[in-house]
């Protein structure tokens, strides 16, 4: 071997190291849990397993916050990391954990449904691991994850996806996407079982409310989308934000298209209920530089201009759609969800007090209603 060549092959050799010390690191820290604090109001905080034991110590499990009152009434389920990258949803979760208190009834939070899908992000999409909020008493960190359970934990996917119990065939990546599994298997492939488990916990629940984003140009956005059962309290609900200027259209759930938790858990938990989804531009196609001034601002000059152009289904300006103000809207969404079920059910309502205000978090964004970061 000539000098050079045994040159180039320690070369060679220290990046090989330097590639799989790296990649190991990122590995292993796609894999930390990030911080969720307890607020005052959590009486519980327990884990999926407890509704369908054989989750227990898989990447499927996932932390259930209950805000529990000494006063018997309704139960309402939010749950936010259905699809991880969507990340107002699971905000709008965590600030629920964080600040609610219930006088009546009891509100279940589940911040992140997919937890599998909370340790990777789309392959080719060059997407941020984690973002930062600034908060009163120092920076929290959060993750961005990917729409469907890491392939680490479920591999491989089938060539077509036959949904369970419709038959219904879709792509095969499908198998791992939360929102087409409902109401899901109790033996069976990971994701199934994360549904399973989360129809069990929809049975216990007076309604369940699912928190999304889509892209800007996708047509069903600022909307919520309603099961037949809960189409009075979704209407209610609408029609009180659209008197607050927070518009919001409102979808009825299609018979048909099955695995959507709009479906399914009115269907098969008979629970109420409801999906809303919000406008995310990190997720679009015609978005810049996925950098984190996109991911929690919401700007993007493309998108700007695709709106100019009259390509999108929202508006979109300079100002753009950032965080809080998606955050808000869910927030917004839940508290009119939440009055609209109380009224239409005076015999078991659900009543939660300090739910950050939609216009609080406009203006003050996420920091203020979040709690200072564990100690480690
Ligand atoms: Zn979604």
């Amino acid at each position: 071997m000539s000098m050079a060549n045994k040159k180039s092959a320690l070369l060679l050799s220290v990046a090989a190291v330097v590639v799989s010390v790296t990649s190991g690191w990122i590995f292993q820290s796609m894999h930390e849990d990030e911080p969720i604090v307890s607020g005052a109001g959590v009486t519980a905080r327990r884990m999926l397993s407890e509704f369908e034991g054989n989750l227990k110590g898989s990447p499927g499990d996932t932390p259930v916050f209950e805000i529990g009152s000494d006063k018997a009434g309704g139960t309402i389920t939010i749950l936010g990391g259905t699809h991880p990258q969507e990340i107002a949803g699971m905000m709008a979760a965590v600030l629920l954990v964080e600040n609610a208190r219930a006088t009546q009834g009891k509100l279940v939070v589940v911040p992140q449904s997919n937890r599998s899908g909370f340790t990777h992000t789309d392959p080719m999409e060059a997407y941020l691991h984690s973002y930062e909020v600034d908060t009163p008493g120092g920076k929290r960190w959060f993750r961005v994850g990917m729409r469907l359970a890491n392939p680490v934990h479920q591999w491989p996917d089938p060539d077509i996806f036959i949904h369970y119990p419709s038959r219904e065939g879709m792509v095969g990546h499908e198998t791992r996407n939360l929102n087409r599994n409902h109401p899901g298997k109790k033996e069976g492939w990971l994701v199934g079982r994360v549904s399973y488990a989360l129809t069990q916990l929809a049975k216990t629940s007076s309604l369940i409310f699912d928190l999304h984003e889509a892209q800007p140009e996708y047509p069903v956005i600022n909307k919520l989308v309603s099961h037949e059962n809960a189409f009075e309290v979704s209407a209610t609900a609408q029609a009180m934000l659209q008197s607050r200027r927070i518009p919001m259209g409102l979808e009825k759930s299609p018979k048909n298209l099955h695995g959507l938790s709009h479906r399914e858990f009115g269907d098969h938990a008979k629970a109420l209920a409801i999906l809303a989804e919000s406008a995310n531009p990190a997720m679009g196609r015609f978005r810049g530089r996925t950098s984190e001034e996109l991911v929690v601002g919401g700007k993007d000059a493309n998108y700007v201009r695709a709106a100019q152009l009259g390509r999108l289904f929202v508006r979109f300006d300079e100002q753009g759609w950032p965080l809080n103000v998606r955050v808000a809207r869910h927030l917004a969404a839940i508290e009119e969800v939440i009055n609209a079920y109380n009224e239409l059910n005076p015999d078991k309502p659900v009543i939660i007090e300090n739910m950050p205000k939609y216009r609080d978090v406009v203006e003050k964004g996420l920091g203020p209603f979040l709690k200072p970061p564990p100690k480690a």
